[in-house]
C-alpha cells in the first residue's frame, strides 16, 4: 500500500497540561506499550459531542472510560453504546463535489451517517478537556467503577494493540508539551452498518479530516480513504515547515555485505518558538544509532508503527530526536546521524536493487536542499549518484566517490553494480548510461526444460523437451542504444522546456519492471537493456514492448523537468508530474517515429482504462485529482492507469484544443513559471487556458477541468448531419449523441469539416445527454464530415 504522501511530514501536538516533568522518549514509549484503562475513569454519559469542523461525534447513551495517564497526559479512551438505550453517532459532511463522490463510492451516501456501537479514541488534542467538562456539567452523567473495572479488563487488550500503531507520534506531542495549535485525534469505530473503520483529524496534517478503513486483498493491507479534505478552520492558512534541512553531506560506508553505514549531516532551521523534539522519515530497515545537535548526543527514539506509518507512507518511518536543549526558532543547527541497514539486495549474479531510493538518509518531506555525497565501496563494484564528480579514487580495496550537486534538488538517490558505462556529452549536458554486465537470473534465457506429461500416461516419466536456443541474453544489447536515445531526448525536451533539474545524467539499471527519475540520476529497469529478440521482450504485447524499448527511458528523462524541476503542491496533484513526464515521452517518440507510437499508446491507455473491475470500468474509479487514494483495496491498479494513461490524454486533449506550438509553449512557460515551485492542479488549469486559442470555448478551462480533472467518464460520441443548399447559401446541419456517461457530462466535441485542397474547418460542439444539434454555414460543399478523425478526446 502506497498511501499518503499527503499528511505532513510534521503531525503537532499540544497538550492542555504541559507542565509536566518531561520524561525521557524511551520512558513515554514504555508507558505508551503498557497503556491501561482506568477503572476508577469510568463515566454512564449522556449527550456528549465532539465537534471537529466537519465531523460531529455525539455520543448519546454509554459508557466512556479514560486511559490511565501517561507521562502524566490522559491521550486515550473507550466508548460503548452497551446499555439497553445505548447510542453513539458519526456525522461527517465533505465539503465539495469530489469528495462527497469519493465518500459515496465507499458507503453509499456522500454524507456519513453512522450509528456505532463502540469507540477507541486517542488524542493530544483538547478532547479529553472538552469531555470531562461536559461530564461535569451534566449531573446524569456519573462515575460507574463497578462498570470501570469490567471495561479496563475487556478493552485494555484493544487500546494496547491500537497505541501500539501511534507510539511514535503520541511520544512525540507528550513531549512536544506545549500548546502550539496542533495535536490530533484519532478513533477506530465500529459502525452499525459499516463495520469498523477510522477517523481521524490531525491539526498538523495537510488535510485534516480523513475518513477511511483498513482493508486487505491478496494479503496486501490497503487503507481505503474514503474522504479526506482540510477542515473548515484550516482554509486558507498557509503551511510552513516546522524544520527546514539545507546542506547534506553525506558519507555512507557499503560494506562486501551491502550492509550500508552512514553518517548523514544536515543544516537545520526551526520554524517554531522552541522545538524541544524533532521528528525524521527514515526507511524501514536503517536503524539510527545515533543523533547529534551541534555536536551534542540527543536521544532517538524509533519504532514501529503501522497504523500511523499506512497513514504516512510507504516503507518510510517516523522517528523522533530529543535535542539536549530545545531548538530557538530562526537559529540554524548542526545535526548529525549514525545509521545503518541494509537497503540493497542481490537479485543475483552482482545485480542489485536499491530498495530505499529516497530514504535511505533521515529527511523530513521532500525539501529542496544541496547535497555532497561521498560513498566508500568495494572496488569491484560500480557506485553512481546525483550531482557532478568532485573525486574518484582507490584505497587498497576500496573505492572513494565523491560527488556535490550544483543545484538543490529534492531527492539524492544512489545506484549500484558491475557496469560497463557510456559516456555522451551533448549541448553541455554530460550523460553517462551504466548497464549491467551480468543479467539477474529472473531475465536469463537458458536451453528451457519443460517437463510435459501425456495425458493417460501417468506413470511415465516425463519427457524432457527441449526448445529451441534463443539469442544469449546480452545485458549490453542496447547500451549504446540507450544512451543515445536518452542523449536525443534530453536535447529534445531541454530544447522545448529549458535546462533540467541538474547539468549531469546518470542512467543506471534497476532489476524490476519500472523506471524512476530522480534528479540527475535515472533508475531503469533492466528489461530496457534487453535486445528485441530476449524472450522476457518477445512475451510482452506490442505496448509492453514499446514500453520498455522507447517510453520508459523518454520518461523517466523528462521527469528531469516535471517533478525534480517542477514539483507538484500536493497528492491531488501529482498526476501532473506523471502526466507531463509521460506526455512528453510521447511528443519525443512522435518527434522521432511519427505519430504510430503515439497512437499505439494512447490506444492502449484506453482500453485498460475501460477495463472492468466488477462491472465498473477502470477509471470510474474516482477522479485522476484522487492521486494515491485511487490504489484502493477494490481496484489496485487504477492508480496506474488512471494516473499515467488518463494523465496523456489529459495532456494529448489539451494539445489538440491549443495546437501544436501553443501546447508547447505553454511546457516552456510552465517549466520557467514553477521552476522549484509547487505546482497545483488550479494553477496548471489558470496556466494552460492562457495558451487556448482566441475566441476559444470554455476559456478558462472550468468545464475540461470539471469533465476530465475532477469527475470521471468517457463518453460515446456518435455524429449525423445534412448539408442543405437554401438560395445560395451552404447549410451544415449535424447532430452529436453522447451515451456512457452521467447525464451531467459534456465536453467540447471536434468536428472537422473537409472542404477539399486540403482545407480544413473545426467546428467545436458542447455535447450534452443525448442529442444535440448544431448548425452552420458553409463557404463550399464538404468532402467529408467527420467527429474527431484524429482521436482528440478520449472516447469509446
Ligand atoms: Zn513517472
Amino acid at each position: 500500500m502506497r498511501w499518503v504522501l499527503w499528511l505532513a511530514a510534521c503531525l503537532w501536538p499540544c497538550f492542555a497540561h504541559a507542565t509536566v516533568k518531561v520524561a525521557s522518549a524511551s520512558e513515554i514509549a514504555r508507558e505508551v506499550r503498557e497503556m491501561a484503562l482506568d477503572p476508577g475513569e469510568c463515566y454512564r454519559v449522556r449527550d456528549l459531542a465532539l465537534f471537529k469542523d466537519e465531523a460531529r461525534f455525539f455520543f448519546t447513551d454509554g459508557y466512556l472510560i479514560f486511559g490511565k495517564p501517561v507521562a502524566g497526559i490522559r491521550m486515550s479512551a473507550v466508548f460503548t453504546a452497551d446499555t439497553e438505550t445505548g447510542d453513539a453517532e458519526l456525522l461527517v459532511l465533505p465539503p465539495n463535489l469530489g469528495e462527497r463522490r469519493s465518500l459515496a463510492s465507499y458507503t453509499g451516501s456522500p454524507n456519513l451517517d453512522e450509528h456505532l456501537g463502540a469507540a477507541v479514541l486517542f488524542f493530544s488534542d483538547d478532547t479529553y478537556a472538552k469531555l470531562t467538562e461536559q461530564i461535569r456539567q451534566n449531573p446524569a452523567n456519573r462515575k460507574v467503577p463497578e462498570m470501570g473495572a469490567m471495561m479496563a479488563d475487556h478493552w485494555t487488550p484493544a487500546v494496547r494493540n491500537i497505541a501500539a500503531s501511534f507510539q511514535v507520534r503520541l511520544v512525540w506531542d507528550a513531549l512536544l508539551g506545549e500548546p502550539q495549535g496542533h495535536g490530533f485525534l484519532a478513533i477506530s469505530m465500529s459502525g452499525k452498518t459499516l463495520g469498523n473503520f477510522d477517523f481521524y483529524y490531525d491539526r498538523s496534517a495537510r488535510e485534516q479530516i480523513v475518513l477511511g478503513k483498513l482493508n486487505t486483498r491478496n494479503n496486501l493491507l490497503y487503507f481505503d480513504v474514503w474522504t479526506s479534505f482540510v477542515a473548515r478552520s484550516f482554509r486558507n492558512r498557509p503551511i510552513e515547515p516546522d524544520l527546514t534541512l539545507d546542506d547534506f553531506r553525506i558519507e555512507a560506508e557499503l560494506q562486501p555485505d551491502l550492509n550500508l553505514s552512514v553518517v548523514t549531516r544536515v543544516k537545520a532551521k526551526s520554524g517554531h518558538a522552541a522545538l524541544p523534539v524533532l521528528a525524521f522519515d527514515v526507511a524501514h530497515p536503517m536503524r539510527i544509532s545515533a543523533a547529534l545537535v551541534d555536536g551534542r548526543p540527543a536521544e532517538v527514539l524509533q519504532r514501529e508503527s503501522l497504523r500511523s506509518e499506512l497513514l504516512r507512507n510507504v516503507g518510510n518511518e517516523m522517528f523522533l530526536v530529543v535535542p539536549p536543549a530545545p531548538l530557538e526558532r530562526g537559529r540554524e543547527y548542526e545535526l548529525e546521524f549514525r545509521h545503518e541497514g541494509k537497503v540493497i539486495f542481490d537479485a543475483g549474479n552482482r545485480v542489485y536493487y536499491v530498495g530505499a531510493r529516497a530514504n535511505w538518509f533521515p529527511n523530513i518531506g521532500l525539501q529542496f536542499a544541496k547535497y555532497d555525497l561521498t560513498f566508500r565501496y568495494p572496488k569491484d563494484l560500480d557506485l553512481v549518484t546525483a550531482g557532478e564528480l568532485v573525486e574518484e579514487r582507490e584505497e587498497g580495496d576500496w573505492r572513494i566517490t565523491r560527488r556535490k550537486t550544483s543545484a538543490p534538488i529534492r531527492m539524492a538517490g544512489f545506484n549500484l553494480g558491475q557496469y560497463e558505462r557510456v559516456r555522451v556529452k551533448r549541448n553541455g549536458y554530460t550523460l553517462e548510461v551504466c548497464a549491467n554486465r551480468a543479467i539477474e537470473p529472473a531475465l536469463e534465457d537458458k536451453y528451457a526444460e519443460t517437463a510435459v506429461e501425456p495425458p493417460g500416461l501417468r506413470h511415465r516419466e516425463p519427457e524432457i523437451v527441449m526448445l529451441p536456443p534463443e539469442l544469449p541474453t546480452d545485458p549490453l544489447a542496447r547500451l549504446q542504444d540507450i544512451a543515445s536515445e536518452i542523449a536525443s531526448a534530453v536535447e529534445f525536451m531541454a530544447a522545448r522546456f529549458g535546462p533540467p533539474a541538474l547539468p549531469t545524467l546518470t542512467v543506471a539499471p534497476v532489476p524490476g519492471r519500472f523506471g524512476q527519475g530522480f534528479p540527475g540520476l535515472i533508475y531503469l529497469s533492466t528489461m530496457s537493456y534487453l535486445a528485441p529478440q530476449n524472450r522476457a521482450i518477445r512475451a510482452l504485447d506490442a505496448h509492453g514492448r514499446l514500453f520498455f524499448s522507447d517510453i520508459l527511458q523518454a520518461h523517466e528523462t523528462a521527469h528531469q523537468w516535471w517533478g525534480n524541476v517542477v514539483t507538484s503542491a500536493g497528492y491531488h496533484d501529482d498526476w501532473l508530474m506523471e502526466a507531463l513526464a509521460d506526455y512528453s515521452a510521447l511528443l519525443y517518440l512522435e518527434n522521432k517515429n511519427g505519430s504510430q507510437p503515439v497512437a499505439m499508446a494512447l490506444d492502449s491507455y484506453k482500453s485498460n482504462l475501460l477495463q472492468t473491475v466488477n462491472g465498473k470500468t477502470v477509471e470510474s474509479t474516482g477522479p485522476i485529482v484522487l492521486g494515491l487514494r485511487l490504489e484502493n483495496s477494490q481496484t489496485p491498479n487504477a492508480y496506474y492507469n488512471i494516473t499515467y494513461g488518463k494523465g496523456s490524454w489529459i495532456m494529448h486533449m489539451l494539445r489538440r484544443r491549443m495546437g501544436d506550438d501553443r501546447f508547447l509553449a505553454m511546457l516552456a512557460d510552465l517549466r520557467k513559471e514553477y521552476e522549484r515551485k509547487p505546482l497545483s492542479t488550479e494553477d496548471f488549469r489558470l496556466l494552460a487556458a492562457r495558451y487556448l486559442p482566441p475566441q476559444s470555448g470554455d476559456a478558462e478551462l472550468e468545464n475540461f477541468f470539471d469533465q476530465w480533472v475532477y469527475g470521471t467518464g468517457i463518453p460515446s460520441l456518435k455524429l449525423s448531419y445534412t448539408v442543405k443548399r437554401r438560395g445560395g447559401a451552404l447549410r451544415l446541419n449535424g447532430t452529436v449523441t453522447q451515451s456512457d456517461v452521467a447525464s451531467d457530462f459534456s465536453v467540447l466535441a471536434p468536428v472537422e469539416i473537409q472542404l477539399g485542397h486540403g482545407k480544413t474547418l473545426t467546428r467545436w460542439v458542447q455535447t450534452a445527454d443525448g442529442a444535440v444539434t448544431f448548425s452552420m454555414a458553409l463557404p463550399q460543399a464538404p468532402v467529408k464530415v467527420q467527429l474527431d478523425p484524429s482521436f482528440s478526446l478520449l472516447r469509446r
